[in-house]
């Protein structure tokens, strides 16, 4: 049987394993960050006519710089942090992950470097192994906030082209404080200067701010943002950034002509549309988010502040006994690897309560 290492493939991808959280069916599923509401029903009315028009002209490419789309985005974004976002501002892409790729595409690649603060979102570093990119895993405290000083130090020493810094963390849940933000930025200027990307996937959950306002006079600085959270849109795939405009003048240089496809601009207009409805299942979901916080406290568990749509608590001495034993309730969460953590998405009040109920019977089972 021929094999991957079979195959002339790059070296740096011999051994690897692709991204893959496990895609089960189980009753609840609270393992990937997702919105658990479906889309509301006059929302599936609005998106089916903007694609039924967008489908008489799919003859045509669509729009190649998605104009439109990306001044809609920018609206959200003004209207939502008080910070003037222009169309010239923004860029947009199949998912967060996409926009990603084009910056590592753009200031990173072979012969260059990017160092994210871990644990953190791992596809950082994957997307930084597919476009050739060394990744530097930088350092993290043991309640998992980031040290100004040994950031900082870990910049001047590798000199990174490329800093990443997620606020809200993904797995961990905690936010990074502005100051430290700004911290980063000076020492990657200091250094280099190099890009610093704060990916912002999961602000709209947080307590705190947005750091868009950080933009105005700093153009290595770009912010990430995706509508698979908030929006309650993961299957739509569409991820955008906000940034200086010579930053999105920048990322074309590396973009495939045509990448979001006249379906996907149609259906992310139709979902900006309704904004304001589909932000109101946030408020729900941080409400959740933070029973999940008090409750798991409760039973006795360390939780990790959060200000995301997901909790990471402990401590297990092997998780991935932990994460089976509720796996065999009907409950998929999350074992990022995080050791002694594991890590559960806030869902529906009925799924948060299945997920609580296996959680307090593993503690009874692990006194
Ligand atoms: N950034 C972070 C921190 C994430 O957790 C995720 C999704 N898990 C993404 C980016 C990618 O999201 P998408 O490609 O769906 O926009």
């Amino acid at each position: 049987m021929t094999g991957i290492d079979d195959l002339p493939v790059r070296d740096e991808l011999r051994g690897k394993s692709p991204y893959g959280a496990p895609q089960l069916d189980v009753p609840v599923r609270l393992n990937t960050n997702e919105n658990p509401y479906p889309l509301p029903e006059e929302l599936v009315e609005r998106i089916t006519e903007r694609v039924r028009e967008a489908a008489r002209d799919l003859n045509r490419y669509p729009d190649r710089d998605a104009v439109e789309l990306r001044t809609q985005l920018a609206k959200y974004l003004t209207d939502t942090t008080g910070h003037e976002v222009a169309l010239a501002n923004v860029w947009a892409a199949n998912g967060s992950n996409e926009v990603i790729q084009q910056l590592l595409q753009t200031f990173a690649g072979p012969g260059r470097s990017a160092i994210g603060f871990e644990p953190s979102y791992s596809m950082h570093g994957l997307i930084a192994r597919g476009t050739g990119t060394e990744w530097i895993s930088g350092p993290r405290e043991d309640d998992f906030t980031i040290d100004v000083d040994a950031a900082t130090r870990a910049i001047a020493e590798h000199r990174p082209d490329v800093v990443f810094v997620t606020t809200p963390n993904n797995p961990t849940g905690n936010a990074v404080p502005r100051e430290t933000v700004l911290a980063l930025y000076e020492a990657a200027q200091a250094a280099k200067p190099s890009m610093v990307v704060v990916d912002e996937a999961y602000i709209e959950f947080s307590h705190g701010d947005s750091l868009l306002p950080l933009l105005a006079g700093r153009p290595n600085l770009v912010i990430s943002r995706t509508m698979s959270k908030a929006f309650g849109a993961a299957g739509l795939r569409l991820g955008y950034l906000a940034a200086h405009p010579a930053v999105v003048d920048a990322v074309q240089l590396v973009r495939l002509p045509y990448h979001l496809s006249a379906v996907t601009q149609a259906t992310a207009l139709a979902a900006l549309e309704h904004t304001g409805t589909l932000l109101k299942y946030v408020e729900q979901l941080k409400a959740e988010r933070d029973r999940l916080v008090a409750e798991l406290r409760a039973i006795g568990y360390e939780v990790t502040e959060s200000d995301a749509n997901f909790v990471q608590f402990g401590r297990f001495g092997d998780p991935h006994a932990a994460w089976r034993f509720i796996l065999d309730r009907g409950v998929l969460i999350r074992d990022n690897g995080v050791p002694g953590f594991l890590r559960v998405s806030a869902g529906t009040p009925e799924e948060n309560d299945a997920f609580l109920d296996a959680v307090r019977e593993l503690k009874k089972e692990q006194r």
